[in-house]
């Protein structure tokens, strides 16, 4: 089996290759954790943007949709407190002049301490076989505990020294003896907070320019309109806001390509409930958007909850659907039971009400949110890293196919004429005239057609459509299923309702 290394770079290089992600204005040698989407990149992007909003807005009659402005009246984040909290501990090596956040530094150590746990807890299983009991193990085995309790109170250590005084984790990073992970050098500075919003300024003048953030998250947009969407559209508690668009954040550690990105996209809902009813709601949307990810086919196992002890200054509840990138279990989605804690903010900032009033209980209250955010450069790389599958044919030879799920694929069919000549060309364009409406396809014609549809294949294109002499006498054509190979002969008028059955959001919502 390929490396997990391997795995990622590969997925790196076909993106690039396959006009998906290039990296931001590469003719400068790039901008680093900032990149484009290519022409295909786009519309894969584009169809789970929509996948997500019509599950989350179009099919649910108490969901509204809003585009709230990047920039944002600047006590918007003072109230939500990202101007006070919004930070992360950096450390920097004296020696090698990197950098890095000093709690990743302490929690990889973690991660060692806990896979020595897990080879030993491989090599009981190995030798015990279906007899071993990995729940009596890991209680009695003493060099399993020793990790594992080390861990935990390393653990424990550097939340407190978060919370109480960064003296502490740098004095726990020296007690631990970790070293630059590049150079071996020990040689640290103080640990700093750093503020992750970028800065920038509004008006003319120099004197009179005005400090403003492009916004670190989406969510304050849509509670700052809160009950302009309520009020206008005659909305009742429960209801929700949904919401995507361009988040900002000046990340220190911003390796693993769109996975951490400094510009990025989040796709975000903040549902509004009645006080003493967010717990309901939070188990219900948790449910909710797993089975949502789930539709798509990505496989079970590739997705775990993570409830978090520890939780932000805004939440009373809170958990990650994470999901195993080729470099491991990562957070994907977060799920947030975010109180009454930032439209009561946003009330004692702005001075202004931003109450509900209940007919039903006939009083007034702050609602209680329950937030569901996932990022959708996250999701596009779950989907093409997990898609991209290299495969040996009964032949012997290898084949690349991105298996995307149909319902995502950026080009759902290509047409392709067997021979360049005896009309083939026109009717395949003829057939491309009659789906284009519907569909996004593609007509190719170069190289011969067993090469083109590995291009296809390439490209996670679900159908081949080709057309050949046959189709001069009886208007049928051979339909290729790009994951089977499969090849059927269909009559034009049949090509419709065959793409439809597949690519149509309705069945892949169905499965939810
Ligand atoms: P992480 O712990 O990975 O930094 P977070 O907990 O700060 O993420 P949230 O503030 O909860 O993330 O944002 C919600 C979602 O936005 C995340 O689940 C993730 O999918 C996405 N996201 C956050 N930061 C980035 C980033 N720098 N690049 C790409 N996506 C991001």
């Amino acid at each position: 089996m390929a490396k997990q290394e391997d795995i990622f770079k590969n997925v790196v290089s076909h993106a690039k290759e396959y006009g998906f992600i290039f990296p931001s204005s590469e003719v400068y040698d790039g901008l680093s954790a900032v990149y484009d989407y290519a022409q295909n990149g786009v519309e894969l992007k584009k169809n789970i943007r929509e996948y997500w909003w019509k599950s989350m807005v179009q099919m649910n009659e108490n969901i509204v949709g809003l585009d709230a402005a990047i920039l944002m009246h600047p006590t918007t984040w003072k109230a939500s407190g990202h101007v006070d909290a919004f930070n992360d501990p950096l450390i920097d090596n004296k020696d090698s002049k990197k950098r890095y956040r000093a709690d990743t530094l302490v929690e990889d150590y973690c991660k060692k301490l806990e896979d020595k746990a897990d080879k030993e807890i491989d090599k009981a299983r190995a030798r015990f076989g279906d007899a071993f009991n990995k729940e009596e193990f890991i209680t009695t085995n003493a060099r399993v505990v020793e990790y594992l309790a080390k861990k935990k109170e390393i653990l424990s250590r550097l939340a407190k020294g978060m919370t109480d005084d960064l003296q502490d984790v740098k004095a726990l990073i020296e007690e631990l003896g970790i070293a630059d992970p590049e150079t071996g050098s020990k040689n640290w500075t103080d640990v700093k907070q750093f503020n992750l919003m970028f800065g920038t300024k509004l008006g003319a003048s120099a004197e009179n320019a005005m400090d403003l953030y492009l916004r670190p998250e989406t969510a304050q947009g849509i509670f700052v309109n809160f009950l302009n969407v309520q009020k206008s559209g005659r909305m009742k508690v429960p209801f929700g806001i949904a919401q995507t668009g361009k988040a900002f954040r000046n990340e220190i550690v911003a390796r693993q390509f769109i996975f951490r990105m400094r510009e990025f996209e989040q796709m975000e809902m903040q549902f509004f409930v009645r006080p003493g009813e967010e717990m309901k709601s939070y188990e219900y949307w948790k449910e909710t958007r797993l089975k949502w990810h789930l539709s798509l086919g990505l496989g079970k196992e590739n997705y775990r909850f993570h409830d978090h002890e520890k939780l932000a200054h805004y939440a009373n509840a809170a958990a990650d659907i994470e999901f195993n990138f080729p470099f491991g279990f990562k957070e994907l989605e977060g799920i947030h039971s975010r109180t009454d804690f930032d439209l009561k903010a946003h009330e004692e900032y702005s001075g202004r009400k931003l109450q509900y009033f209940d007919p039903e209980l006939n009083e007034n209250y702050v609602p209680y949110v329950v937030e569901t955010s996932v990022g959708l450069d996250r999701m596009f790389l779950a989907v093409f890293a997990t898609s991209l599958q290299e495969e040996t044919l009964e032949d012997g030879s290898t084949r690349t196919v991105l298996k995307l799920p149909a319902v995502l694929a950026p080009t759902k069919a290509a047409v392709l004429p067997l021979v360049k000549k005896d009309g083939l060309p026109e009717i395949s364009r003829k057939i491309i005239e009659d789906l284009k409406w519907d569909f996004n396809v593609a007509y190719d014609e170069k190289d011969a057609v067993g090469r083109r549809y590995r291009r296809q294949d390439a490209l996670g294109t679900p159908f081949c459509i080709t057309v050949d002499h046959q189709t001069l006498e009886d208007e049928t054509v051979t339909i290729r299923h790009r994951d089977t190979m499969k090849q059927d002969r269909v009559k034009i008028t049949e090509l419709r309702a065959i793409i439809e059955n597949e690519v149509s959001m309705k069945n892949w919502l169905m499965k939810m």
